[in-house]
C-alpha cells in the first residue's frame, strides 16, 4: 500500500479533503451502535489516509473497521466537505482485496458472490427444498444452522412457480413508448411478483416491455467487495444487453441495483469509449416508481380503494442523489383510503445493505432492531420498500417473530389495486397527469 499506484493517490487526496469537522458522525449506523471513532467515517477515512500512504500496515483490525462499513453512504450526504466517501471505501477495499486474493484465490466473498449471480440457476432446487417437506424436516432438525446456512435459509422467501418470462410484452392498447426492464441477478429468482406488477402497469401505461436476454447482475456487490474488475466485467456485459435496444428508457425495480446503473460512468478501469457509452446508459435509466409517477395516466386508470396502513422504508439507496423516495409516496397516494407512513428514522440504515446481513448478522439485526419496533408501534399492516435486499432482511425477521405483517414493493401493491384490463378506457382517454420522464 506503501507502494503509491493510482489508486493510493486517489485514496490520499480524496481522504485529504476531510477536514474532521465530524458533522457525518450521527449519521453514521455503524457509529451509534458502538459509539468508537474507529467505526466512524472519520475514523474509517483515517485509517484509509494511513493505508495509503503506507504510515499503516493493513492489519485484521484495521480491515475489520473498514469492513463493518456499510457503504450506506449516510455520511457523503451529510459530509459538507464532499469527502467522496462511496469511492474511497470501495478503492480502498480493492486494494486490500488485492493483497488478500495474493495469499487466499478462493477467499469467501468471491465464492458468495458468484453464487449471488447464479441464484437463477439455482431457483429450481431451491423451490423443491421448500416445497417437498424437507425444509420442514430440516428446520426441526436445525440442519442449516448445523451446516452454517442457517442465516440464507431464513432469508430465502417462499419461492412461487417462475412465470415463463417473455422478452418482449406488448403495451395495453396503443403504445406509447418502449422501454427494457433491468431484472438483476436477484429479480427473477426471488422477486418474480415485482417484476410481474412493473410489466403490467407499464403495459396498462403504454409501454411495451422488453426484458434483454444477456443482462445480467448490475455488479454492485462485486464493486463493494473489493472486485472492481468483476463490476466492470458485469457492467460491460449489460451495456452490452441494453444498448441494441431501441427503448426511450431503462426501468429498474430494485434501488440498490438501480443507483449503481446510474453511476456506471464512474466504474474504476474503464476506457474512454466504454464511459462514453456507461453515460449514454445511465441517462436511461428511471427508477420504476419515479417513471410509473411522472408517466401520463389513463383517464379511468383509478387504483380500487385499499382501507389499511402502510409503512414505507426508503432504503439508502433511493436517498442518494439521483434518486427521488417521494414518488414511492405519491405514487401509493393514488390508491383511495390507504394510509402511508414513513418508518421513523428512514435516513439510517437497515443493515442490510448488500450482502452485509449476511456477513455481520448481529450488526445488521441490531440496526434492524429499532426498525422492528418502530413498525410495531405503528401497528401497520404492510411495509414497503423498494429494494429487494430490504424487503428480504425484514421479512426474515418479522417472519422469525411471527408477526403478521406483509412486505411489499410499492408497484406491486399498485399493481393489485388495479382494474383488469377488460375494464379500463382506451388510451384514446388518456390524459396527462404530469410531466413525462423523457
Ligand atoms: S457509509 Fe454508512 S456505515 Fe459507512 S462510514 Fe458512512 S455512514 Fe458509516
Ligand atoms: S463530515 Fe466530511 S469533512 Fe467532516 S468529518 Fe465527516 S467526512 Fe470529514
Amino acid at each position: 500500500m506503501a507502494e503509491k499506484t493510482t489508486d493510493a493517490r486517489f485514496l490520499s487526496s480524496a481522504a485529504d479533503r476531510c477536514v474532521m469537522c465530524g458533522l457525518c458522525l450521527p449519521h453514521c449506523p455503524t457509529y451509534r451502535l458502538c459509539n468508537r471513532e474507529s467505526e466512524s467515517p472519520r475514523g474509517r477515512i483515517a485509517l484509509i489516509r494511513a493505508l495509503a500512504s503506507g504510515e499503516l500496515p493493513p492489519t485484521p483490525r484495521l480491515m475489520e473497521h473498514l469492513d463493518h462499513c456499510l457503504v450506506c453512504r449516510a455520511c457523503e450526504r451529510a459530509c459538507p466537505a464532499e469527502v467522496p466517501y462511496g469511492e474511497l471505501i470501495d478503492t480502498a477495499r480493492a486494494l486490500l482485496a488485492q493483497e488478500g486474493r495474493a495469499e487466499d484465490p478462493s477467499s469467501g466473498p468471491d465464492r458468495l458472490l458468484n453464487d449471488v449471480t447464479r441464484l437463477q440457476r439455482w431457483r429450481p432446487l431451491l423451490r423443491f427444498y421448500q416445497g417437498s417437506g424437507i425444509q420442514r424436516m430440516a428446520r426441526a432438525l436445525r440442519a442449516p444452522e448445523k451446516m452454517g446456512v442457517g442465516l440464507l435459509e431464513r432469508l430465502l422467501p417462499p419461492l412461487p412457480r417462475n412465470p415463463r418470462w417473455h422478452r418482449h410484452y406488448p403495451a395495453t392498447g396503443n403504445q406509447r413508448g418502449r422501454v427494457a426492464l433491468f431484472t438483476g441477478c436477484t429479480g427473477r429468482a426471488l422477486d418474480g411478483a415485482t417484476l410481474q406488477a412493473a410489466i403490467r402497469i407499464l403495459s396498462l401505461l403504454g409501454y411495451s416491455v422488453t426484458l434483454p436476454d444477456t443482462q445480467t447482475c448490475c455488479g454492485a456487490l462485486h464493486l463493494h467487495a473489493g472486485a472492481p474488475e468483476d463490476a466492470r466485467r458485469l457492467a460491460i456485459a449489460n451495456l452490452a444487453a441494453f444498448e441494441n435496444e431501441e427503448v426511450d428508457a431503462v426501468i429498474h425495480v430494485t434501488s440498490g441495483c438501480g443507483i449503481h446503473l446510474m453511476e456506471y460512468p464512474r466504474l474504476p478501469g474503464l476506457t474512454r469509449t466504454e464511459r462514453q457509452r456507461a453515460k449514454r446508459f445511465a441517462k436511461k435509466v428511471f427508477e420504476i416508481s419515479q417513471f410509473i409517477e411522472t408517466s401520463t395516466w389513463p383517464a379511468a386508470l383509478d387504483p380500487l380503494p385499499l382501507k389499511s396502513t402502510a409503512a414505507v422504508h426508503i432504503p439508502c439507496s433511493l436517498q442518494q442523489p439521483g434518486h427521488h423516495p417521494e414518488y414511492t409516496f405519491s405514487l401509493l397516494r393514488r390508491i383511495p383510503d390507504l394510509e402511508l407512513t414513513p418508518l421513523p428514522d428512514n435516513a439510517l440504515c437497515c443493515g442490510a445493505a448488500g450482502d452485509y446481513l449476511l456477513r455481520h448478522p448481529d450488526t445488521a439485526r441490531a440496526l434492524l432492531t429499532p426498525k422492528l419496533d418502530a413498525l410495531e408501534a405503528l401497528q401497520a399492516p404492510l411495509l414497503i420498500t423498494a429494494n429487494i435486499g430490504c424487503a428480504l432482511h425484514f421479512r426474515a425477521a418479522l417472519q422469525e417473530e411471527k408477526r403478521p405483517v406483509e412486505v411489499l414493493h410499492p408497484v406491486t401493491l399498485l399493481a393489485r389495486q388495479l382494474p383488469e384490463p377488460t375494464d379500463l378506457p382506451s388510451r384514446g382517454q388518456a390524459h396527462k397527469m404530469r410531466g413525462t420522464p423523457q
